[in-house]
């Protein structure tokens, strides 16, 4: 049995097979595919960051402080 078994998954943005144990950009096939994607995520990231703000701000609104 070999002891160096290797994970061969595919690329999740481009398709290609990547050794899952080897590459440092897993589960990516390079640094560009990774880049790529956390790109499209940041952009959904900040989007939601930004409606969850304007929520919390009109909740402080809603609720103003005591005053003890
Ligand atoms: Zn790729």
């Amino acid at each position: 049995m070999d002891k160096h078994e290797r994970i061969i998954r595919p690329c999740p943005k481009c398709g290609k097979d990547v050794d899952f144990a080897q590459n440092p950009f897993r589960p990516f096939c390079s640094k560009r595919c990774k880049m790529a994607d956390l790109g499209s995520w940041l952009k959904e990231e900040y989007y939601i960051s930004s409606s969850i703000f304007e929520i919390e701000l009109e909740q402080r609104e809603r609720q103003p402080e005591k005053n003890g």
